[in-house]
């Protein structure tokens, strides 16, 4: 069952069109995120969902209602920010329970919701503390703890994780996606960071240029991308792009092969090679080649016995893994 519908959405800031007709169904309990890079138009189509902007056109239907003209407060939504905004003054619990405080909810319903909330993000133990008195993590859980007393029917997420340092990130992925288990909420998710789409998503909506380049699950987007565009971003290091005359020799505009496709050898293979750097990562090596006829490469290889700046070498696609666009 479809739970957040989006028909033919536009939105034009004066005479700037950001977004181009949107077509999207999310389904009930579904973690979609929208991916793309920066002034794609993520955070407007979150809005325009949130209703924190109103459409040029279109029609937004969450759960049966068509909610294109109500307010934000009455869509049955929840929001959480980059920048978490909690109240330095109120304690963690107060935080959390502010919004049923301010809406004069009986006091031992703001306990139950609080209490329930703090269980699913772990933050039982920091109740009473103050936020200054918080890690950053700590701090985006209680602002998603503020989200979760609401009791939404859609949790929308604009690049939450984007204040946190690497390690914290990593952590925070994998317990936004234990809480999406457990709230079996519908989530939608913004970032643009290809990372957190593909290891958080039930479906990642690649944006570019306020359209929709492709839907699909993180695999789906991995393995069969429709165009460059998708095949450059998903994916790290990125998919090898090869245009002009090469593609042409292999019957194709741009042809594409991933980094870690490339097959090496000392001896023979499709493409001759000089290795220009060597990026050692421990478990795999990165090497950036400069191929004959073809240009820059990027190969990513397992382990460390690998070949040393200025080695010629050859490079080979891994059969059935080439792309041609
Ligand atoms: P993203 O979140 O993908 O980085 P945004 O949705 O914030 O992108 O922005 C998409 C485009 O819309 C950008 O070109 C941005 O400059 C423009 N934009 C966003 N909000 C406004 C606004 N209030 N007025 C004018 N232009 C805006
Ligand atoms: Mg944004």
């Amino acid at each position: 069952m479809s739970n957040v519908t989006l028909k033919q959405i536009k939105k034009s800031f004066g005479s700037v069109d950001v977004m181009n007709g949107i077509d999207l169904e999310i389904a009930k309990g579904e973690f979609c995120v929208f991916v793309g890079p920066s002034g794609c138009g993520k955070s407007t189509l979150l809005r325009l969902i949130a209703g924190l902007e109103q459409v040029t056109s279109g029609t937004i239907t969450i759960g049966e209602r068509d909610v294109t003209e109500a307010e934000p407060s009455a869509r049955g939504i929840a929001m959480v920010f980059q920048s978490y905004a909690l109240y330095p003054h109120l304690t963690v619990r107060e935080n959390i329970g502010f919004g049923l405080s301010l809406a004069k909810r009986p006091k031992a319903e703001i306990k139950a919701k609080v209490d329930a909330a703090a269980e699913a993000l772990q933050l039982g133990h920091l109740l009473d503390r103050k936020p200054k008195a918080l890690s950053g993590g700590q701090r985006q859980r209680v602002a998603i703890g503020r989200a979760i007393v609401r009791n939404p029917s859609v949790f929308l997420f604009d690049e939450p994780l984007s204040n946190l340092d690497a390690a914290l990130r990593t952590q925070m992925r994998m317990e936004l996606t234990d809480l999406h288990k457990k709230l079996g909420a519908t989530m939608i998710y913004v970032t643009h960071d290809q990372v957190e789409a593909m290891t958080m998503a039930d479906k990642i909506v690649v944006l570019n240029g306020g359209r929709i380049e492709q839907v699909g699950t993180p695999m789906e987007l991995y393995n069969n991308p429709v165009s460059p565009f998708v095949a450059g971003f998903i994916g790290s290091p990125k998919m090898n792009l090869i245009e002009g005359e090469t593609a042409a020799s292999l019957g194709c505009k741009v042809y594409g092969i991933r980094p870690e496709h490339l097959r090496l050898s000392a001896t023979e293979g499709r493409w001759e090679a000089n290795v220009r750097h060597v990026e050692r990562l421990g478990a795999e090596t990165i090497l950036h080649l400069e191929a004959a006829g073809v240009g820059s490469l990027i190969a990513r290889v397992a382990g460390e016995d690998v070949p040393d700046v200025g080695t010629k070498i050859f490079a080979s696609p891994l059969p059935g893994r080439e792309f041609r666009f």
